[in-house]
């Protein structure tokens, strides 16, 4: 089966690609099968979201498989906050400084032992005649009062991993990738093909 990625974001294809090897005949980008989809992101959860965007461009792009994904940041003492809203906190203009100083801002008064948070990246498998399947990684975190570190994209350098001691964005691509929340929900999928396979 052919499976179309519902993204251009170079930087996630190759994770999905590298992660998802021998599970697709072929895997392609929107850009490479020449599709332009927009989908309104307009759900209140990221399961929502990425079910949302998987399903319509499944129908809209007429491939028989298309995985999509939804992710943000989560920070307890905002109440989940930016969340769904993560690429727009600060306004449409999906400015990643702005959204970064905005989460600064809010959080200006929030004491250490209160800055816990976590990324979630939640990933839909939509396929003909098939239930969409969904699952969700996390990568848990403290918020930083200051970026550390030059790698990385959107939030990275304000996320601490205690695990490795460092921000993600102090991580190579490769070590971000071996602990991300994307690498827990592409693992997720793939445990949830094999356990489909084994049933067959
Ligand atoms: P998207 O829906 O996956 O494009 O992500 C929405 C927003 O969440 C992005 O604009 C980023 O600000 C943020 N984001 C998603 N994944 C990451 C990540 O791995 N590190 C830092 N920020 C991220």
């Amino acid at each position: 089966m052919k499976l179309l990625i519902a993204s251009n974001n170079a930087h996630k294809v190759r994770e999905i690609e590298e992660i998802l090897t021998g599970y697709f005949d072929e895997m392609v980008t929107m850009r490479e099968a020449g599709l332009d989809i927009d989908v309104v992101e307009d759900g209140k959860t990221f399961r929502e979201n990425a079910v949302k965007k998987a399903t319509e461009i499944l129908e809209k792009s007429g491939f028989d498989a298309t995985l999509a994904d939804d992710t943000g940041l989560c920070v307890d003492a905002l109440g989940g906050a930016p969340g769904v809203y993560s690429a727009r906190y600060a306004g449409e203009a999906h400015d990643t400084a702005a959204n970064n100083a905005l989460l600064m801002e809010n959080m200006k008064d929030v004491p250490d032992g209160e800055r816990t948070c976590r990324f979630t990246c939640c990933v839909a498998l939509a396929r003909r005649g098939r239930p969409v399947l969904v699952v969700e990684g996390k990568a848990e975190g403290l918020l930083l009062r200051a970026p550390v570190g030059e790698n990385g994209f959107g939030y990275d350098p304000y996320f601490f991993y205690p695990p490795l001691g460092k921000s993600f964005a102090e991580l190579t691509a490769q070590e971000k990738n071996n602990v991300s929340h994307r690498r827990a929900a592409l693992d997720a999928l793939r445990k949830a093909l094999d356990a489909e396979n084994a049933a067959r």
